[in-house]
């Protein structure tokens, strides 16, 4: 306890000091086990798949039109995965949301309109928002889950919403392994689909991306995001070529280090 005080006192400092202190955070920091915590004060980085040749797929934004073709996918392929939605953009999409409950994916909080949080004292509001439409999908047994809008935290959010007993259930914020980012150089690092889309990479293209970037982590948590049905073709591919590759599928919320955050 006194030794996390210590380290309390210390990132303190860091923010003080280092107006890119979120960065080192994102990089060295790891909140697991943390007893404060289930909002955490920075992001969840490690769920333990990383090496493991096991793949948690993510999909931020939606609901839109293109989640049922992503459900097409998932369905086809026996895999169950996490949508982090955006509350705004569940009216007139009942069917949809109910449709990713019913084919067991789990719905998660990205909040109700994908507004920056590193810029707000206040991160309540939205993510209780977005709590009131997903909060009937999540069963006794399953986990509330939370990924910011760009991955953007501030580490004094964590008690604010950990003072609300409907909001202290959540874990997160969840980042990601693989999905993050498109290179300059191309896709041979890895690849970010929203960035594929706009910069006119074809879906093999991009495809090869994120294949590259989880084969060289060998597993983890997969970002996509459910809004272009191009990204709905690549996951078919992705899928495919990761399966052909020894490669399995997990849901997010079922990982021991996620439920060790509860
Ligand atoms: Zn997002």
């Amino acid at each position: 306890m006194k030794l996390f005080s210590v380290f309390l006192a210390l990132l303190a400092s860091l923010y003080a000091t280092n107006t890119r202190a979120e960065l080192s955070l994102d990089s060295e920091g790891d909140f697991l086990g943390s007893e404060d915590t289930r909002f955490s004060q920075g992001n969840v980085l490690d769920v333990g798949l990383r090496g493991t040749k096991r793949l948690a797929l993510t999909f931020d934004d939606g609901p839109t039109p293109t989640t049922r073709l992503v459900l097409d996918v998932l369905r086809k392929h026996g895999i169950k995965a996490v949508f982090f939605i955006n509350g705004k953009n569940t009216a007139g999409r009942q069917s949809t949301m109910n449709q990713i409950f019913e084919e067991g994916h789990l719905l998660a909080n990205h909040t109700e309109r994908h507004g920056n949080l590193r810029s707000t004292s206040d991160p309540v509001s939205a993510i209780a928002a977005t709590h009131q439409k997903i909060k009937n999908y999540v069963r006794s047994d399953e986990v509330f889950l939370f990924r910011a809008p760009f991955g953007a935290w501030k580490s004094s959010h964590a008690a604010k919403l950990n003072a609300i007993p409907s909001l202290a259930q959540y874990v997160g914020p969840v980042f990601w392994d693989v999905g993050g980012a498109i290179s300059r150089s191309g896709v041979q690092y890895g690849a970010a689909d929203w960035a594929c889309w706009s910069k006119g990479y074809s879906v093999s293209a991009c495809t090869q991306g994120y294949v590259n970037e989880s084969l060289q982590k060998k597993g983890g948590i997969v970002l996509f995001h459910d809004v272009n049905a191009k990204t709905a073709q690549m996951l078919d591919r992705y899928i495919t070529t990761m399966k052909a590759n020894g490669y399995s599928f997990v849901r997010l919320d079922t990982l021991p280090k996620i439920r060790a955050l509860q």
